[in-house]
């Protein structure tokens, strides 16, 4: 039990209101953070809490040894990509070398929401067309042109009729499910639809761009055919394949570098961001050489602090602490404890419907019934709380808010996990009795 943690004082947050106005805050009661170390932050008082959810700090909050070269470079040079400089270079290099060789060419951004927006540019440029087909309910940023590719924020009635939806392949609560073992090529099937919805609206198929966690949906594993049979659909239409790997970039699958790779797909543009500077904003776009000269034969791009000296620096620094402390193996090892310890506490707990995710990204749905599966979210909102006061954080999320997602930092350790383990299931034995079942 977190002992007197106080929330910010109610002067604070109307300091917050004033300057930034009504904000969405985590929590009901959010939280003042002021220091974090690994796994671990600290609210304003010294309360530690285990971070459950923080996927940015990849390699750990306030790594010293990357804050130690972000501040000597600061305190070197920081200036921008029109100079010559070899970090930028050795980036773009060791980067190329975890990907396959035909994604030769980077461009280097800010925010993942700046990288799919010029994925957008550069699909449209060498398509030749305008759609963009994404899954239900997923996240892509927050430029003009991503936010309506940004459904689950977003009021459908505003779409564009430059973009078109595909269900996700939920195979829990899906239009098609477990057991049916042609699911995947019945998902992959709706991305033809979509690409002829957008033919008869005289744009064409332009891209098809793919989060392979379906973070917004909450941690889903499509059937293993699905990617392969959606990007072959994409390419029969003429369309450019996106993996979006700003989620599961950088080795969070525990068992890959990117996210697509688990499913032998050879995507034609890749983006990535969060972890990628472990906090510090970088973010980035690769593709083939001959789709990038397609964009800067029209215009060119130039993103002044995309790529500068500082952030190349900081980029190299994540990368040898990634390598260097094997994280990706870690994440395979504290998923390999997680994932049992869940499947365990279902066996105890009716109101934990299904596990989901894989690697270090796992959703966790409650259910006010199993046969029934409507959506336990009051359920997921009293747990989520709950656990904070138990000192671990974690969000409730998904299209019904009912997914208990956990997604740490990657030095996530047994330890951290079996903690993370023990606050959940102590939430989970004291949910009120009429928050069990209620809907709504
Ligand atoms: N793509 C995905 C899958 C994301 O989850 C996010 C951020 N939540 C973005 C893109 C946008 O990244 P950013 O917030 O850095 O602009």
């Amino acid at each position: 039990e977190v002992a007197g943690a106080p929330a910010p004082t109610p002067a604070l947050l109307q300091r917050r209101e004033a300057v930034l106005g009504k904000t969405y805050t985590f929590y009901n009661e959010p939280l003042e953070l002021v220091r974090g170390k690994g796994s671990k932050v600290y609210d304003a008082a010294g309360q530690e809490y285990l971070d459950c959810y923080n996927n940015v700090a990849n390699l750990g909050h306030c790594h010293p040894y990357v804050v130690d070269a972000l501040a000597r470079q600061a305190s070197t040079l920081n200036t921008n990509s029109r100079y010559i400089h070899p970090e930028i270079v050795r980036l773009g290099e060791r980067l190329s070398a975890t990907l396959p060789s035909y994604l030769d060419t980077w461009f280097f951004v800010c925010t993942g929401s700046e990288a799919n927006d010029l994925a957008v540019r550069l699909a449209r440029a060498a398509s030749g067309k305008e759609g963009i087909v994404i899954t239900e309910n997923s996240y892509h940023g927050n430029t003009t042109v991503v936010t309506p590719l940004s459904l689950i924020d977003y009021d459908i009635k505003d779409k564009p009729d430059w973009a078109e939806t595909v269900p996700p392949p939920n195979l829990y609560r899906g239009v098609y499910r477990e057991g049916a073992n042609d699911a995947g090529e019945k998902y992959a099937g709706h991305i033809s639809d979509a690409a002829g919805i957008l033919n008869e609206r005289g744009h064409g198929m332009a891209g098809l761009m793919i989060d392979s966690i379906f973070d917004a949906n909450g941690a889903l594993v499509p059937p293993p055919d699905y990617l392969p049979l959606a990007y072959a659909a994409a390419k029969r239409e003429g369309a450019l394949t996106i993996a979006d790997e700003v989620q599961m970039g950088f080795a969070r699958s525990g068992t890959h570098m990117w996210g697509f790779e688990a499913f032998g797909v050879q995507p034609d543009i890749v983006t990535m961001g969060k972890p990628m500077g472990n906090g510090h904003p970088i973010a980035a776009l690769v593709t083939r050489r001959e789709i990038a000269e397609r964009l800067q034969k029209h215009t060119g791009y130039f993103n002044t602090f995309g790529g500068n000296t500082v952030s190349a620096v900081v980029g190299n620094a994540c990368l040898d602490v990634l390598q260097g402390e094997d994280l990706q193996g870690n994440a395979l090892r504290s998923s390999a404890f997680l994932m049992p310890g869940l499947h365990d506490l279902m066996k105890r707990h009716e109101l934990v419907g299904h596990i989901q995710g894989r690697g270090l990204f796992l959703g966790v749905e409650l259910v006010t019934n199993r046969d029934s599966k409507v959506p336990a979210k009051l359920a997921a909102r009293w747990v989520r709380e709950r656990m904070k006061s138990l000192g671990v954080l974690v969000s409730s999320t998904g299209p019904h808010g009912n997914i208990i997602k956990i997604r740490p930092p990657l030095v996530f350790s047994l330890s951290d996990a079996s903690r993370c383990l023990a606050a959940l299931e102590q939430a989970l034995t004291e949910v009120p009795a009429e928050l069990r079942f209620a809907t709504s």
